[in-house]
């Protein structure tokens, strides 16, 4: 069964795209947990971020993270949520993208 977020890339579910490329979706996060909130998803599907063994593949997500990130935000926070317990809630893995935040101040991790 399709994932929600290939759903989303197939645009069966409708969201706001941000950014796209062949191997890469970067939406608005439909309940943001900040001021700007975006979800960087590869097209191609794993469960979880540890699922991925190749590096390359690895390396591409973050740097695909960044370049969303940064045509977007100065200063940002990158959360990925592993499993469960991690606070996943989609097995499809993604980037959550978190910022714009009052006086640039982040809630939690000393912030
Ligand atoms: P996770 O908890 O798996 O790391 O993050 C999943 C994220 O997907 C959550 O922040 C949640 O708000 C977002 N989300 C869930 N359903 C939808 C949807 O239909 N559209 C969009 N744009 N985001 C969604």
């Amino acid at each position: 069964m399709a994932t929600l977020f290939e759903r989303i890339i197939a645009r069966e579910i409708p969201s706001t795209v941000v950014y796209e490329d062949d191997g890469y979706i970067a939406i608005k996060d439909i309940a943001p947990k900040a001021p700007v909130h975006l979800l960087v998803i590869p097209k191609r599907v794993s469960t979880r971020l540890d699922k991925i063994e190749d590096a390359q593949q690895l390396g591409e997500l973050m740097q695909t993270a960044i370049r969303v990130a940064k045509s977007q935000l100065q200063d940002y926070r990158l959360v990925i949520n592993v499993g469960q317990g991690g606070g996943q809630e989609v097995f499809h893995t993604h980037v959550h993208i978190l910022g714009g935040w009052e006086g640039g101040n982040p809630v939690g991790f000393g912030g």
